[in-house]
């Protein structure tokens, strides 16, 4: 087959990409590299570096494409309460803009990769397809709206779409930026390098913690599946850790101690949220394969900056 992958220089974009061109398929990827980078990137991947609102780009790249992924999107959420415009011309203008290009060349399938933090705080857990989102950021909201746009437009034009809602993703290659890095690099970084974790409200707050590779294979049956078309789908482990659970699995698979600083504030984020990840074990065969301890181990060998 012939893909897209936007935002493919990206943490999960590089994983997918790489995983589709070893199985033989021919792969393009689209990015602006304001985040991600091509070093990664198998030879076999082509990659154009472009905004994913370049509609002409769009047209170009696009022709004789089977599936686009559609990945490309500004992802941090303390960045989007500062800059929330952005958001919103990246991650909602961004897919409105995909969607047009893919009308006019024909393409026939999208899979776009959404957000746990579209459910925001819950009242139950785990969180269900069904449950009403409640977006507590621009980011979450970006999200909600790039879903509704692919879904409605695709259903409009005739275009087959589905949406997964991915949870904390982590693995080897995973961006750790300056400020706001992902949760699970950053402990591992301040654990390698002797430092200190700040904790709110005693570490309590749950995530759901998804190996990237269990989370390509959810994508790569996603472009196959019969039955998805319109559909929502959790992507996570299933499984509910706490922040303070994590930390203590860090120092077991690192073997330092971490200094944990207790915040007693309760901000860091909504208080729970771990996936239902049935719909996607129904409809895609998911079955999640790599446990904490072990996608921990697996990032400290394969991630040269961890070793
Ligand atoms: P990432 O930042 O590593 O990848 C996003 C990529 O998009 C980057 O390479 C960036 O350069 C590119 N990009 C940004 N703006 C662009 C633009 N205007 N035009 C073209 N490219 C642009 O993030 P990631 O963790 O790999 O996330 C990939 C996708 O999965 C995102 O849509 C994100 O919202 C979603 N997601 C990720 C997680 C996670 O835990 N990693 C969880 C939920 C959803």
């Amino acid at each position: 087959m012939r893909f897209l992958v936007t935002g493919g220089a990206g943490f999960l974009g590089t994983a997918l990409a790489n995983r589709l061109a070893r199985s033989g398929h021919e792969v393009q990827v689209l990015d602006d590299l304001s985040r991600g980078n091509q070093e990664g990137l198998d030879t076999a991947v082509q990659c154009t570096q472009g905004d994913v609102d370049n509609i002409p780009l769009l047209w170009s790249l696009l022709r004789g494409v089977d599936c686009v992924y559609h990945l490309a999107a500004r992802v941090s959420v303390a960045e989007s309460i500062l800059h929330p415009r952005e958001y919103s011309r990246v991650n909602v203008g961004g897919t409105v803009s995909l969607m047009e290009a893919m009308r006019d060349t024909g393409v026939r399938r999208v899979v776009l990769a959404s957000s746990g933090a579209v459910y925001g705080r819950q009242p139950q857990q785990p969180v269900h397809e069904d449950d009403h989102p409640q977006p507590d950021s621009p980011y979450a909201v970006s999200k909600w709206a790039a879903e509704q746009y692919v879904h409605t437009i695709g259903q409009l034009w005739g275009i087959e779409t589905v949406a997964l809602r991915i949870f904390n993703a982590y693995g080897p290659g995973q961006q750790l930026p300056a400020s706001h890095a992902p949760v699970v690099p950053r402990f591992l970084r301040q654990a390698i390098s002797g430092g200190s974790v700040v904790l709110f409200g005693g570490g309590q707050q749950t995530r759901d913690f998804v190996y990237v590779t269990d989370v390509v294979e959810a994508l790569v049956s996603a472009a196959t599946a019969g039955h998805i078309n319109r559909q929502i789908i959790n992507i996570g482990r299933g499984v509910e850790i706490s922040i303070a659970a994590l930390v203590d699995e860090i120092e077991t698979v690192t073997g330092h101690k971490l200094h944990r600083i207790h915040n007693p504030e309760k901000s860091g984020g909504v208080p729970r949220l771990v996936a239902d990840i049935s719909r996607a074990k129904i409809l895609l065969g998911f079955r999640p394969l790599v446990g904490l301890a072990e996608g921990l181990e697996r990032m400290l060998r394969e991630d040269g900056r961890f070793s």
